[in-house]
């Protein structure tokens, strides 16, 4: 083929031929390899590392000055293969039955690639975008980016300046529901809030008999968080979700939806609809989970004391004072309950490049239809945020209905068929083509 540029899923083979699982990272070979295509495709480039071996890499294809930048950015460490079982050897590249086999394929490698392919055929093309397209390579995400986007968000935010939006990781998969297909599109991610709760109780030899001290505390604690929710809070990103969703799905699916639109019959719903609503569980809650418990020293000792770790995950717009006040609504007021970790995220996300990524989703798969999304997890999106940046989750992936992509991430046999890949490059060169900059202003 007489092409100035590689197939996005030969470039997704050869990232996965580096071993970047972090810890430790090393992610300087991968980082390297792209920097060679980048430099020999004509592109100037900037290598930045916090740590020996731990680079991100910083790029512009040089737009006509007439749209604010536009940023691509997606992390290439992975996460470990340790204790997997695996068809094929995960850091082969291997391309077998349609697919790319390998760790990183959908996390995140695959839309590295697909970022990329794009601005690789750009500038092979000779299309000028509206705006200057920044690509950044980023290290460590998987633990928290601290020598990834920490490191460049805190010490050379510069290289970012005038730049709103972005196309990072979890966005552009379809979901199947109702037997309609809808393209989630990542704008809105929950905010991580831990906590620690202090149970406390009269001590003693454990010889007496003991009753309603801290353990007993702790058992109802437990068992009252377990069995109940949350307040309900409709955002929104999750009511034009859920209303998109609604107007197109067949009886009684369509109701269903809706329902779940009314906080009085939220809860009702979920339960109805079992595994199938799982999604939109902890878009409509803050969610709490205990992890760690702490208490006890000896066998013969009653604790006066326990301390029970919570991870809260808390819906844009809310502060750990509103999450606390709700869990103590459900487990009483008598529990200290402190903050020992809380990472503030925007309170609403701007949706001016929505509508544009929403077009190319559906015209790229007729008869889909492109959703907003409210990750109930969190990803780099909130430390871009704090240059203003709004993240969109837009890898795009043609999956079929039967490939479980969330199942597969960080799992053993992670893959991702070619076509998907193709999909993604292509519909990302189409943004780098439909880019104005008007949407600064929806
Ligand atoms: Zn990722």
């Amino acid at each position: 083929m007489n092409r100035c540029y590689e197939q996005p899923e030969e470039l997704l083979r050869r990232l996965i031929q580096f071993d970047t699982t972090n810890p430790p990272g090393n992610e300087i070979e991968c980082v390297r390899y792209i920097n060679s295509l980048l430099t020999t495709a004509g592109f100037e480039t900037t290598l930045l590392e916090k740590y020996p071996k731990r680079a991100n890499l910083l790029t512009r294809l040089a737009g006509q000055g007439k749209a604010p930048p536009l940023l691509f950015y997606g992390h290439v460490d992975v996460v470990t293969t340790a204790a997997q079982t695996w068809s094929y050897p995960p850091f082969a590249g291997m391309l077998a039955d349609g697919l790319v086999w390998g760790r990183g394929t959908l996390d995140m490698k695959g839309g590295i690639a697909m970022m990329l392919a794009a601005i690789l055929r750009a500038k092979c093309e000779g299309f000028i975008p509206a705006g200057d397209i920044i690509l950044a390579i980023l290290s460590d995400e998987e633990t928290g980016g601290e020598c990834g986007s920490k490191f460049l968000v805190e010490k050379h935010p510069e290289q970012f300046t005038d730049a709103r939006y972005a196309i990072g990781e979890f966005g552009g998969f379809p979901l199947y529901f109702a037997g309609k297909k809808f393209y989630a599109i990542q704008v809105a991610e929950k905010q991580i809030c831990w906590l620690k709760a202090t149970l406390r109780g009269p001590g003693g030899h454990a010889s007496l008999p003991m009753r309603g001290g801290a353990m007993a505390k702790l058992g109802r604690v437990l068992r009252q968080l377990d069995e109940r929710r949350l307040p309900v809070h409709i955002l929104p990103v999750v009511q034009q979700m859920l209303e998109t969703m609604s107007a197109v799905v067949p009886a009684p699916a369509d109701a269903m939806l809706a329902q779940l639109l009314d906080p009085a019959m939220t809860d009702q719903i979920l339960d109805k609809l079992g595994p199938r609503g799982a999604m939109f569980d902890p878009m409509l809650h803050n969610v709490v989970n205990a992890t760690i418990v702490q208490g006890g020293e000896k066998i013969n000792v009653i604790p006066s004391q326990i301390t029970l770790a919570l991870d809260c995950r808390m819906l844009p717009g809310y502060g750990p004072a509103d999450a606390i006040a709700e869990i103590h609504q459900i487990i009483g007021d008598e529990i200290e309950i402190e903050v020992t970790f809380s990472e503030p995220g925007p309170a609403a996300p701007v949706m001016g490049l929505f509508d544009t990524l929403a077009a190319i989703l559906q015209e790229a798969d007729p008869g889909s239809l492109a959703v907003p999304l409210l990750l109930p997890a969190s990803s780099d999106a909130r430390i871009f945020s704090r240059l203003g940046i709004q993240t969109y989750g837009f890898l795009p992936m043609n999956l079929p209905s039967d490939f479980n992509f969330v199942r597969r991430i960080h799992a053993a046999d992670e893959c991702i068929p070619v076509e998907s890949v193709q999909f993604g490059a292509e519909a990302i060169y189409q943004l780098l083509q439909r880019y104005t900059g008007i949407e600064m202003n929806a």
